[in-house]
């Protein structure tokens, strides 16, 4: 039930059907809101991504920002739609984290003990051979971006929920958003990603040399991925196949055949921590989920709608523009 003084002025109109828009779309939904929902229907990042969530990463082997808060209700919130629509979206697999160098592994193994790391840290494991150490880690996996975007489209197209006007307009356009200028500057980077098939073990998610491995079934798996911040297409190159075959060969083996090459932009305002807000124009936002979006769309997207709805102001860490000054 809507209050009545935060009754929208409208029906509210999402504008993005990627990981952002269709998250809060779902939970407009379940409380009941009426509202229509827009995409141009080219591009996007969502369907690009491999839909990976990793809780502890990067070089300096730190815990997701806030992914005690946003993990549990991320996988919770996939796990409702998997049984709403009796299929597998969400596909939990342990993450080999794998070290290079000694540097490397000294990093890593000063930082496994850690309050903040121990509680994602599993069984050891048999490292390969040309890795110098590794830790298994609880809690990853990957989501089906592409059936998750098809399901939820088609699932609203049929509810007659597709429109291309509306007010409030909630504008969750990703990276073509931020580079039009909506939220200011921004730091999006384009990104490459091979699917590739070869006799692999399907146990782990593999993440080291600079990269990551994720099996997806059937003796496929996707690999990725590249960061540039200076060519904002989303062509994929030959220099982005040579890198990404690189790190295929150091996480799997040097024997595969590539059967699919992809790129997109992440968008990013500032790493990987989203914002929702107001722009200039009054519109509300919903971006930068950067390399994330899988771990946090779904918990922003609550917190989105209960400040449309009820008028709860988040915390101004998660708030546009404070948050960037
Ligand atoms: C190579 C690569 C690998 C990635 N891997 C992962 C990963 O493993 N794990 C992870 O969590 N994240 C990953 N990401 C990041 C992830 O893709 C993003 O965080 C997330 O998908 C962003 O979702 P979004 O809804 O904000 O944007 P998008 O998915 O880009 O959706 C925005 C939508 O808005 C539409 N749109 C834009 N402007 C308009 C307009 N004016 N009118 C109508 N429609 C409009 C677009 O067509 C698009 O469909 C990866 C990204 C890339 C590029």
């Amino acid at each position: 039930m809507i209050p009545d003084e935060m009754k929208l002025p409208g029906t509210p109109l999402i504008i993005g059907q990627g990981l952002a828009g269709i998250c809060l779309a779902w939970e407009f939904l379940r409380r009941g809101v009426p509202f229509r929902i827009a995409d141009r229907g080219v591009g996007g990042s969502t369907r690009v991504a491999a839909g990976l969530i990793n809780p502890i990463t990067g070089k300096n082997f730190e815990p997701s920002w806030r992914i005690a808060d946003f993990h549990p209700q991320a996988i919770a919130f996939y796990r409702s739609l998997e049984e709403e629509f009796g299929l597998t979206l969400w596909h939990p697999l342990p993450v080999l984290r794998l070290a290079s160098s000694e540097k490397e592994w000294a990093k890593i193994s000063a930082k496994i003990d850690l309050p903040e790391v121990r509680p994602w840290v599993g069984a050891t494991r048999a490292i390969p051979k040309s890795f110098l150490g590794g830790v298994e880690l609880t809690g990853g996996g990957w989501l089906d971006t592409r059936k998750f975007v098809q399901l939820s489209a088609d699932y609203f197209r049929e509810l007659g929920l597709s429109a291309q006007s509306g007010k409030p307009r909630i504008r969750c356009e990703g990276a073509a958003g931020l580079i039009a200028g909506s939220m200011g500057g921004h730091r999006c980077a384009k990104g490459e990603i091979l699917t590739v098939q070869a006799d692999w073990p399907e146990t782990h998610i593999r993440i080291g040399a600079g990269g990551w491995l994720v099996p997806i079934g059937g003796g496929c798996f996707r690999v990725g991925s590249t960061y540039d911040w200076d060519n904002l297409d989303e062509q994929a190159t030959a220099a982005g196949l040579e890198r990404i075959t690189a790190i295929a060969a150091k996480l799997g083996g040097a024997d595969f055949e590539v059967i699919a090459h992809v790129a997109g932009i992440r968008p990013i305002l500032r790493r990987s921590q989203p914002l929702v807000g107001k722009d200039e124009s009054g519109d509300w936002v919903f971006n930068g989920l950067g390399s994330k979006g899988t771990l946090y769309a779904p918990g922003m997207a609550v917190m989105l709608a209960d400040w449309i709805l009820d008028g709860v102001r988040p915390e101004p860490e998660f708030v546009f523009p404070d948050a960037l000054f």
